[in-house]
């Protein structure tokens, strides 16, 4: 299975409990644009670099499409048709006024130059500059991106259309980006984290927790926690992982990665590898890094009571099964995560009205927008006595079909 078929497996798990004809299901999971581009460049050592780069436009019914830009080896078609069919249904369950999109290039931005990655993004956005805009397409970081790409997304968008700054979102609040969008997937994870384990009659003082990945949501996800008394026993990232049983210091852990660039080594705690935090015995274990993670052999040995879902697609259908019949609690990747795309549309707004807004407001605002859609999902998992995945999925494909038959067809 590809990860656009397991997308599709959760949203027919939750179509199924919907009115939906087969003509609407098709007309929903089906992407409205695909954009395939190669992107060439000169190396610093003088010779020719080949990449492609990735822009698929899932729906548009709610708004201008949304969603991130990768830049990693794995990102392809699929992948990029996945992510951009959850930024549909992560746009709805939060409502905001957007579709879904997705987009990337397959490079290893570890192994560019600084100038070979802005001759790549810019190289990019020559290809693609007619089809995105502040009112068509707006991305954002995702792996292997961050603000430093955005501005010269928003630099290189201008050369042919003029200062535009709402053509992206996650630009550094220096060249008008919006306080509180670097942590805010980290921050929402951190407060729907808090409001499932209330559910559970849990808190996050003295839960333990496992974090795979400690990129811009996993380092930010440990820090909200940490700060509200939470124990964070283990982390990874792509060069291995620590694990400290007593709960790992996050400000020495932050400390040492931004001097070493990784988590392993850190002398706080003794050595893990991947595979071994994610049957690690925790209360809480959120993948924050790719999609892709658990399926039916590992979800059988995982051994935390409740799954944070703070990367894109992270369960395979058959593990998230496993989970379910396990009694394990999932807590769906297109809620949990969207903090992100709800202060990119803080900062969009923000861009459009020449406004700024002060961080507490930004935080109280992204704050009670995802109490609320947690709230929603919640109930509705409790009325049709199913997962927050499958209820998650049902709010959105209503969200968005109604927009769809309202537009006309
Ligand atoms: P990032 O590039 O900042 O960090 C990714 C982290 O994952 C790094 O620590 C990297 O070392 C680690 N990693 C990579 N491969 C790994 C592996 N095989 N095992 C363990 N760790 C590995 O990316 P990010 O922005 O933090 O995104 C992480 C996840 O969150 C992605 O699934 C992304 O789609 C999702 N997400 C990000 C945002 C956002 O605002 N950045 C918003 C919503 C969802």
């Amino acid at each position: 299975m590809q990860a656009f078929e397991a997308t599709n497996f959760y949203f027919d798990e939750a179509a199924g409990l919907m009115d939906i004809t087969g003509n609407m299901r098709t007309m929903m999971i089906n992407p409205d644009r695909e954009l395939r581009v190669e992107v060439v460049i000169e190396m610093d050592n003088g010779e020719i670099g080949n990449f492609v780069g990735y822009r698929v436009q899932h729906d548009q019914s709610r708004g201008p499409f949304k969603g991130g830009l990768r830049f990693h080896p794995h990102v392809d078609q699929d992948e990029a048709r996945a992510l951009a069919s959850l930024m549909t249904w992560k746009t709805a369950v939060v409502d905001v006024p957007y579709g879904g999109g997705k987009g990337g290039m397959n490079c290893d931005p570890s192994k560019l130059s600084k100038q070979e990655l802005e001759r790549l993004t810019r190289k990019f956005v020559e290809k693609i500059h007619d089809f995105i805009g502040p009112h068509k397409d707006i991305p954002a970081p995702d792996v292997g991106t961050d603000g430093q790409v955005m501005a010269w997304i928003m630099n290189e968008y201008s050369k042919y259309h003029g200062f535009e700054p709402a053509v992206v979102t996650g630009k550094p609040v220096e060249l008008h980006g919006s306080a509180g969008r670097e942590a805010a997937t980290g921050y929402g994870v951190a407060i729907i984290t808090r409001e499932t384990l209330a559910k559970l009659k849990m808190h996050v003082a003295g839960t333990t927790f496992a974090i795979q990945g400690y990129g811009n949501v996993g380092s930010f996800t440990a820090r909200f926690l940490h700060a509200q008394g939470g124990k964070i026993i283990a982390v990874t990232d792509a060069q291995g992982g620590i694990i400290h049983k007593e709960g790992i210091d996050i400000a020495e852990l932050d400390k040492y990665v931004a001097a070493h660039k990784t988590v392993a080594g850190f002398p706080g705690g003794n050595s893990i590898t991947n595979e071994e935090l994610l049957v690690t015995p925790v209360d809480v274990l959120i993948p924050a890094a790719l999609g892709g993670v658990f399926n039916a052999e590992n979800a059988l040995q995982v051994q935390a009571k409740v799954v944070v879902e703070a990367a894109n697609g992270p369960t395979w259908p058959d593990a998230d099964a496993v989970f379910k019949s396990r009694g394990i609690v999932v807590v769906p990747d297109i809620l949990v995560n969207a903090g992100g795309v709800l202060v990119s549309y803080f900062e969009w707004v923000q861009n459009l009205q020449h406004f700024r807004w002060p961080l507490e407001q930004i935080q109280r605002e992204q704050e009670t927008k995802m109490v609320d859609s947690f709230k929603s999902v919640y109930e509705l998992a409790q009325r049709k006595n199913c997962s927050l995945r499958t209820a998650a999925f049902m709010l959105a494909i209503k969200r968005v079909g109604r927009a769809r038959v309202l537009a006309g067809i």
